[in-house]
């Protein structure tokens, strides 16, 4: 495995892999590593003959200040993982390389309605934050194939976006949710809740899981109230339980018995906000 901390350096040697016919496929990641991760990079081994992961906290897509100073931090763990894993390159900027000008006065990407739906209006700026890492990432790695995970639904149908707007030829590879055995998403968040929180913390599975068993065409506000109710019980500051048209995730209140569907639910246990997602039909 070759550790690479400067974009230049990751530039050459993917020109140099190229050249010898080298498929590339790239993960990019803030850390922490945990099996949801591993299933992206597992996937990209297979499917390409050179596998990039990147490890970057994104300081212009995080909103809130606390949640970037507590965004967990594993480099020597994930390292470890990353190698056992069979990956070829990792690449470990700081912030000056990949925002070498700062991060102040960052240009507008233009991201359509979606950018200020469901997370894009719990979190301003999320969106563009991502979309100026990804821009800058993409351009330093240029891979054929991108792993990313449906865990982050909103983030893929974004992200999508964006290799429209940069016109290249990059492929989005979406990766099923990794969940915990009780049905919790991995998320490197959950490191940071205490044993009450974790126990608490799987009702956003189950709200999603009594979505899925319960949708009937109609009017969809019992189900919702019931799931909203469900996480009021345990706790939780909800921000968003939602259900979606699966393509545009405008809200549907009122479902036709055909349109596909998503469930989202962004719900804070005490200090940390946790997402999480299911698709309700086909
Ligand atoms: P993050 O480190 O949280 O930015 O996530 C890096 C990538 O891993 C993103 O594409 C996420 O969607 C994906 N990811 C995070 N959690 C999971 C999970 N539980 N299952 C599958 N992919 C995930």
């Amino acid at each position: 495995m070759i550790l690479l901390k400067k974009s230049a350096q990751v530039v050459n040697y993917i020109i140099q892999l190229k050249s010898t016919g080298s498929q590339i496929g790239f993960v990019p990641t803030m850390g922490a590593l945990h099996n949801g991760h591993l299933s992206l990079l597992e996937k990209s081994l297979m499917e390409n003959d050179e596998t990039v992961c990147s490890i970057f906290v994104n300081p212009t897509q995080f909103n809130d200040a606390h949640d970037f100073r507590k965004y967990p931090i594993t480099i020597e763990k994930d390292l470890y993982l990353l190698e056992q894993a069979g990956t070829h390159i990792v690449f470990l900027p700081d912030v000056n390389e990949i925002y070498p000008t700062g991060i102040n006065h960052l240009q507008n990407f233009d991201l359509g309605a979606l950018e200020n739906l469901l997370e894009g209006a719990f979190r301003p700026n999320h969106f563009q934050g991502v979309s100026q890492v990804m821009y800058r990432l993409l351009n330093i790695v240029h891979p054929h194939n991108l792993y990313m995970g449906q865990k982050d639904y909103q983030q893929c149908m974004l992200v999508q976006r964006l290799l429209q707007i940069m016109k290249v030829n990059i492929t989005l590879k979406i990766c099923p949710t990794q969940r915990e055995t009780d049905g919790l998403a991995m998320s490197s968040r959950n490191m940071r809740l205490n044993d009450d929180e974790r126990k608490k913390a799987v009702t956003i599975s189950k709200v999603l899981a009594f979505f899925k068993e319960n949708l009937r065409p109609g009017d969809l506000s019992p189900i919702i109230n019931k799931g909203k109710e469900m996480l009021d019980q345990n706790q939780f500051k909800t921000d968003y339980v939602q259900v979606s048209d699966a393509h545009t995730l405008e809200k549907v209140s009122n479902w036709d018995g055909k349109q596909s569907l998503v469930a989202l639910i962004a719900a804070f246990i005490n200090e940390v906000r946790l997402i999480d997602n299911m698709i309700l039909t086909g």
